[in-house]
């Protein structure tokens, strides 16, 4: 990161802002990036020509209609290179549409290497060529399915121009960069509305209407090298939910799966039952222990019951949670394989008061595969919350992400927003031995170079975001209770750590190595300073003002009963039934209609 002026984002607008206008100051926001509107229209928006305007500017954004109007009103002569007379260097021109006016315009600007722009009629897919690079990173060569829109227009370009393609909608490059009068110009041209920081997200959309969205990132992020938040831990790891640790499970044999891991350098944490705390044996543990920490444990639920926390008063949640950790460090005790304090939900099913009493039980995150609660009207999260690592919504413990292999490309998309990447899956995808599971990996591992596999007790509570800050400071947003952190540079530096607290009642004393420290409490985010030497290290803690005390997880015996012979017969179905497809569906009738009853 290097130390430059304030950086700045000028946008020039036409009369009153557009939705996509008043998105890309928001979207600038959430990175971190200071935007300042210069509006044009007939009263005359200033007495300065505008062009005197952007001495400031880091970077300029002006939608194609705006760039027309600023042209008949004589502001610039139409000749870029007017435009970017002062200190703004990257440009970014957006929202053209299959008119005359825009065609003429940006035949003009780039030198006729772009010839036109064209309607792409029911546009099903879009794709981000190799051509963009290191700009797109670990997107580059994925595509994805997305929503067509009424007006999706792209460029023809010239052949042999130097045009960058960094985004295609149906094989026409929609979002190009090219260099002109010295400067980086982007061209991006969609004309339907993007998403701002509070546009509802919901599951699946993320990925469809990545299209929507990247391109502003992308602009962004080249323009604002260092000042833009960015997370720069990039690790992975594999997920495999509901196995006992035995030699084998189901159709996972651990032995080749260790020496599969140990060949690509990669990690594995299996999502385990708490409830099964007693049935791992001496024999098995010693089969597992040298493989610590490539594999390790987390917590999958406590009993394993159908929405177990998805529902229930927060006092029955705590005592479900501290008794998942309680079985969890009784497995320790008698196997010495400890566990992740990171829950993996059953059927990913959670409600936000499981969210709140995990919290104060102290868990350090959720690794899930939905992020929206049972409780929560919708299913969508808003698109600020998603392009954090983590959605800090609910009580402040982090939810992570995870995704099935089916969904790889979108594990890329999850590393490109600053996300780690995890994969789950259940014994079924060994059926065929670990070919797809290495597959996955070395997939993995050739989009996002020095992608790490850490344990998740150790990678998630390293993840932040980090930029350089206006004074010349450095900003870090942790998002774990527990924040480990060294100081990467050569040379003493002041820190301004931050943790999103939506409910600061939850809080009480943070602590660096033990010592506390004074902290603000503002807008719902815990904010502190911090001096740090060289190469110094610090264990941040943000503890809960009160844990639950007293509370013990002590259902009825019809209740043990239950979940007792649920679990015989989903082990039944994993181990014997699985290679018989006929009687396996009837095994998974019954589990689920036990399912249905313990409620
Ligand atoms: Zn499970």
């Amino acid at each position: 990161m290097s130390r430059t002026m304030s950086p700045l984002l000028v946008l020039v607008h036409h009369e009153e802002k557009s939705e996509t206008e008043q998105n890309l100051c928001g979207i600038a926001g959430i990175l971190g990036i200071e935007t300042v509107l210069v509006r044009v229209g007939p009263l005359g928006v200033t007495a300065d020509p505008l062009p005197h305007q952007l001495q400031a500017a880091t970077a300029l954004a002006i939608s194609a209609s705006a760039f027309c109007a600023v042209e008949t009103l004589g502001l610039i002569s139409g000749d870029l290179s007017e435009l970017t007379r002062g200190a703004a260097k990257n440009i970014l021109l957006y929202g053209f549409q299959s008119n005359r006016a825009h065609a003429d315009l940006v035949a003009r600007l780039t030198g006729a290497a772009v010839r036109a722009i064209t309607a792409i009629p029911n546009a099903t897919r879009s794709s981000f060529p190799r051509d963009g690079g290191p700009l797109v990173g670990p997107l580059s060569g994925c595509d994805f399915e997305r929503e067509p829109a009424p007006l999706d227009v792209g460029f023809e370009l010239e052949a042999g121009t130097g045009v960058q393609r960094i985004l295609e909608v149906g094989h026409t490059p929609v979002f190009i960069r090219l260099e002109r009068a010295g400067n980086p110009l982007f061209l991006w041209a969609h004309a339907d509305p993007i998403p701002g920081p509070e546009t509802p997200i919901a599951e699946a959309d993320l990925v469809r209407r990545c299209d929507r969205f990247v391109p502003a990132l992308v602009f962004l992020r080249s323009a604002f090298d260092g000042h833009c938040w960015e997370n720069p831990i990039k690790t992975a790891r594999v997920i495999i939910d509901d196995p006992l640790l035995k030699r084998r499970y189901g159709f996972i044999r651990y032995e080749e799966l260790f020496r599969s891991m140990r060949r690509l350098g990669c990690g594995v944490t299996t999502a385990f039952i708490p409830w099964n705390w007693q049935r791992t044996t001496r024999r098995y543990a010693r089969l597992f222990a040298p493989f610590l920490p490539d594999h390790s444990l987390c917590v999958h639920g406590c009993d394993h019951t159908g929405n177990e926390f998805g529902e229930g008063s927060e006092y029955q949640l705590a005592a479900k949670a501290l008794a998942a950790l309680e079985r969890m460090d009784n497995h320790r005790d008698r196997t010495a394989l400890g566990s992740s304090r990171v829950m993996v939900f059953p059927q990913g099913k959670f409600s936000t008061v499981a969210m709140r009493a995990l919290r104060r039980a102290g868990f350090l995150a959720v690794v899930n595969t939905t992020r929206v609660p049972v409780d929560c009207p919708g299913d969508a999260v808003t698109l600020a919350q998603e392009l954090q690592p983590a959605v800090t919504c609910y009580s402040g413990l982090p939810l992570f992400k995870r995704r099935y292999p089916a969904d790889l490309q979108a594990c890329a998309l999850d590393l490109f927003l600053g996300r780690p990447a995890h994969i789950v899956e259940h014994h079924g995808w060994f059926r065929h031995g670990c070919g797809d599971f290495e597959r996955c990996v070395e997939w993995l591992k050739a989009v996002q170079p020095g992608l790490s596999w850490p344990s998740l007790e150790v990678a998630l509570p390293r993840q932040h975001l980090r930029r350089m800050s206006t004074g010349g400071g450095i900003e870090i947003q942790f998002f774990t209770p527990q924040f480990s952190f060294e100081n990467p540079l050569d040379q003493a530096a002041s820190y301004v750590f931050s943790k999103p607290e939506p409910d600061p009642s939850l809080v009480g004393s943070v602590t660096v190595d033990g010592n506390p420290v004074a902290c603000d409490r503002v807008d719902g985010v815990v904010r502190f300073c911090f001096r740090l030497q060289p190469r110094q290290s610090m264990a941040v803690a943000v503890n809960v003002a009160n844990c639950p005390e007293g509370v013990r997880w002590s259902p009825p015996f019809k209740y043990r009963v239950r979940v007792g012979l649920r679990r015989a017969l989903s082990e039944m179905r994993d181990n014997h039934l699985a290679r018989h497809p006929g009687a396996f569906r009837a095994a998974k009738a019954i589990t689920g209609a036990l399912r249905a009853r313990s409620r």
